[in-house]
């Protein structure tokens, strides 16, 4: 998966949104002028400066999002411009793309990849019993009897699927992990272990629906591969989940090597 590709799609679309959105508050501020006038004299100026202050907050939360992206720092606003994106910009870059002949699928992509670089620029950090990492049931292989939504550790590690290297990941490094079959799983098992922060593996659409209902948790999504089809026999990238998970836990405590404040 190539990142900057990516997040140059919803860069892309924010700005033609941006230019879209400039030119019919233009035309919110022209057209109502005269009429205002006829009511009171100050009334246009007083229009003038409300727009005039939306504009300005909305140029600032633009460029800010795009300074953070390309410098990948820390600021101030780094929170609450991932839940921005989230919450407010994301289906706004859905209908964009879908106006621009680029596929949901694309902008989800993106969309998780601009999260995944807001959430490492805001270097989030958690003990790691407050990490966990959340897979989809379709990484275990489709043959394999034994049920490991509920406990994942029912895994006899017989090395068929990628389960039993995420369990042994998660062993070395002592973070929580459980396995989803869907959405309301999801949610539940997020509810119990109250994690810190979640390194989620699934599809795109999974993975944006979870990051938006996750918001405040930072989550770091990693696209599942999937060479037999959606659904069925999906792999992870181990070294990325390893490394999500390096990410929340920080250097000094990468595997074995105690750290003062667990
Ligand atoms: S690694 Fe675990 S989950 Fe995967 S097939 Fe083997 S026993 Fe089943």
């Amino acid at each position: 998966m190539e990142n900057r590709p990516k997040k140059r799609i919803f860069i892309g679309l924010l700005v033609v949104t941006c230019l879209i959105l400039f030119f019919f508050i233009f035309l919110l501020w022209y057209i109502p002028m005269v009429g205002l006038r006829n009511i009171h004299s100050s009334l246009p100026f007083l229009f003038t400066l409300v727009l005039a202050i939306f504009v300005f907050v909305m140029l600032s939360g633009g460029l800010l999002l795009v300074f953070t992206i390309l410098s990948g720092k820390e600021n101030f606003l780094s929170q609450k411009l991932r839940g921005i994106v989230a919450k407010v910009l994301f289906p706004f870059m859905i209908l964009m793309g879908k106006v621009m002949g680029v596929s949901k699928g694309k902008v989800q992509q993106s969309f998780v990849e601009l999260n995944n670089h807001l959430v490492r620029s805001n270097s989030h950090r958690t003990r790691p019993n407050r990490l966990l990492i959340l897979l989809p049931h379709c990484i275990q292989n489709f043959d394999c009897q034994i049920k490991i939504t509920g406990n994942i550790r029912n895994c006899k590690g017989c090395g068929k699927c990628e389960i039993k290297e995420l369990v042994e990941l998660s062993d070395v490094h002592q973070v929580k992990i459980a396995v989803a079959t869907g959405g309301t799983l999801a949610r539940r098992i997020i509810v119990e272990n109250r994690p810190e922060a979640i390194v989620a593996v699934a599809c795109e659409l999974d993975l944006t629906t979870g990051i938006q209902d996750s918001y405040p948790i930072p989550v770091i999504g990693i696209l599942n591969e999937r060479p037999h089809g959606p659904c069925i026999n999906t792999r992870a990238d181990i070294q990325k989940v390893k490394e999500a998970i390096l990410d929340f836990l920080g250097p000094e405590k990468v595997m074995g090597v105690p750290s003062k404040d667990v």
